[in-house]
């Protein structure tokens, strides 16, 4: 970066340069907008293996998450309402007050289930306008007054390299069942911390939604009833025996039956097993161009590379795990945009 020298200036010079700055800040953050949304529009962020905007707006663009959320409400809010964009550029609205006001609306709605209607929306914009962060919070207040009660944001803190604070809020519901869960398990251990709680929940948890530990488990339970079967056996039997087969008699004669491989949309139980271990439970959209993976973790579906219908193929090779972004994306990419368009709605959110 370039080093100015502002000795020489005179204040009123000083001052009157930060103006100019300051609208040329202005006239450029609508410009980011405007290629944020041309990209959103594009798909490009899916294209580059990010699963959204805001993950783009972090990874590739590298602004902080509060400045991702700042820019990307201040998008959805320019495009319902586009004539708020002269008031962006005089700066009677910052991008922090129409981040708080889009939040506010967005709980409303979470927490109502009913929309704040554009009309509403923008009366509330006029209320705000040239008004501090502090002066907006108490307008929301007192337009919102049923998010009064909304309770501290969950949050979470890192206090050390091997430790992390979590703030979570918990209902009279949750405390009992914790209680419930503590006493039942009293006999392993009758006084365990909150970490040691989440962490037996978890694993409990984990242990039966988790494919990778779900196949461990199998493999397991097979491998020791194939102990238990050869123990009871003849030796006649034991010669008969495969030592390499871990399958139950039953899923024998079903495979038998059904020859695994493309006889169907939906792969075998083996094959998605497969491909959860080979993905590591993470998004396996790829950009071809950089090589970028995907980081989603969450909602993740198997998708066929190329779809069945031209494929007839449903085996681990044709098979990738998919966040839903990429799952909706790919879709596009083989049946067309409006496809996608119409799988996400006029509001693709964030
Ligand atoms: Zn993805």
């Amino acid at each position: 970066m370039q080093n100015i020298s502002l000795k020489h200036y005179t204040n009123a010079e000083l001052l009157a340069g930060i103006q100019i700055l300051v609208s040329q800040e202005r006239t450029l953050s609508l410009k980011v907008i405007a290629f944020l949304r041309e990209i959103r529009l594009r798909s490009l962020h899916l294209e580059m293996g990010y699963s959204s905007l805001f993950t783009f707006c972090i990874e590739e663009l590298k602004y902080s998450e509060a400045a991702a959320y700042y820019r990307i409400n201040t998008l959805d809010i320019v495009d319902e309402l586009p004539e708020i964009k002269q008031d962006i550029e005089t700066g009677e609205l910052s991008m922090t007050t129409l981040s708080m006001v889009q939040s506010a609306c967005k709980a409303k709605k979470r927490k109502t289930k009913i929309k704040v209607s554009t009309e509403d929306k923008m009366s509330l914009l006029e209320k705000v306008k040239g008004k501090s962060k502090k002066q907006t919070e108490a307008i929301l207040h007192q337009h919102f007054p049923e998010l009064q009660t909304t309770p501290k944001p969950e949050s979470e803190k890192k206090l050390s390299d091997d430790l992390i604070g979590v703030f979570f809020n918990a209902d009279p519901e949750l405390m009992k069942k914790f209680k419930e869960i503590k006493d039942m398990t009293a006999h392993q251990n009758p006084s365990p911390s909150y970490q040691e709680l989440f962490h037996m929940m978890s694993d409990f948890m984990l242990d039966r939604i988790d494919p990778i530990r779900k196949a461990q488990r199998i493999t397991r339970r097979q491998k020791r009833k194939k102990e238990e079967r050869k123990g009871e056996k003849t030796d006649l039997e034991k010669t008969s025996d495969h030592e390499d087969s871990l399958l139950q008699p039953a899923e024998v004669k079903s495979n038998v039956q059904n020859p695994p491989k493309t006889q169907s949309r939906h792969c075998s139980a083996q094959a998605e097993r497969a491909v959860w271990a080979r993905a590591q439970s993470r998004c396996e959209h790829v950009d071809e161009k950089t090589g970028h993976r995907c980081d989603e973790t969450r909602r993740l579906q198997l998708d066929h590379v190329i779809p069945y219908a031209i494929s007839q193929d449903s085996s681990e090779k044709n098979i990738e795990l998919v966040c839903t972004q990429h799952n909706l994306y790919r879709a596009s990419q083989w049946f067309g945009s409006e496809f996608m368009k119409e799988k996400m709605g006029s509001s693709p959110g964030i």
